[in-house]
């Protein structure tokens, strides 16, 4: 039987519940023998990181502790050039030789797919588990996968989880407000933004 791995790409800037359920869900849904979460050092997709490649890895690293399936990889964050999951897929594959790959993502991820560096290649390499998000609905979501299916070919599924309307964004907003963030991520990467003042130089700080 081949090994199934999960990977869970992403800023994580901060980590949070949200991401934790999700890989959750698709490790049980889909009897996954492990899922790696994968930071992004300098993503294609995203400009302007709030925190260090340095701070988020470790933050990563924090929120997995508990969990013997879950693991972190620093491919991404100790590559210079941009990351491309495309390379990262690769790699992953030439360190397991016997395993069938599983990307998860949250649904908002699958509408940028086809504008991410070799969408073909990368569907041919792994399996899309789409997590239903708040305020995104299943029928577009499915609408997409089906264009998406058309143009590109490959496998991808809709996993419904219990939502949660949680975005580092908010997290990264609340903190540079002074609003607690209390239960939306794991205590000890609270207590790690705090100590090391992280998203603080943001947005109008609130008298505290
Ligand atoms: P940001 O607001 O900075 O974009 P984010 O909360 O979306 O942060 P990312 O690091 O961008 O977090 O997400 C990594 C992956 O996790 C993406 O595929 C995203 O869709 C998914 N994801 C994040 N939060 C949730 C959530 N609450 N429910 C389902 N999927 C999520
Ligand atoms: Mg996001």
């Amino acid at each position: 039987m081949k090994r199934k791995v999960g990977i869970m790409g992403g800023s994580f800037d901060p980590i949070h519940i949200g991401h934790l359920v999700v890989a959750n869900e698709a490790l049980n849904i889909y009897k996954l023998d492990e899922i790696i979460f994968v930071p992004t050092g300098n993503p294609p997709h995203k400009e302007g990181l709030k925190a260090d490649s340095f701070h988020r890895l470790l933050m990563v690293n924090m929120a997995v502790l508990s969990n013997n399936k879950f693991s972190v990889s620093d491919i991404e964050i100790k590559n210079p050039g941009k990351s491309y999951t495309l390379n990262t897929l690769i790699e992953f594959h030439k360190l397991y030789e016997n395993a069938e790959f599983y990307f998860i993502t949250g649904t908002d991820a699958i509408f940028n797919l086809p504008s991410w560096h070799r969408t073909e290649e990368i569907l041919k390499l792994c399996r899309f588990i789409a997590a239903s998000r708040p305020g995104i609905s299943i029928e577009e979501v499915n609408k997409k996968i089906n264009e998406i299916k058309e143009m590109f070919g490959g496998k991808i599924e809709i996993l419904q989880i219990p939502m949660l309307q949680i975005s580092s964004t908010d997290i990264r907003e609340r903190v540079s407000m002074g609003i607690s963030v209390k239960y939306l991520l794991p205590e000890s990467v609270e207590q790690y933004i705090i100590k090391n003042e992280l998203y603080r130089g943001m947005g109008t700080h609130l008298p505290v």
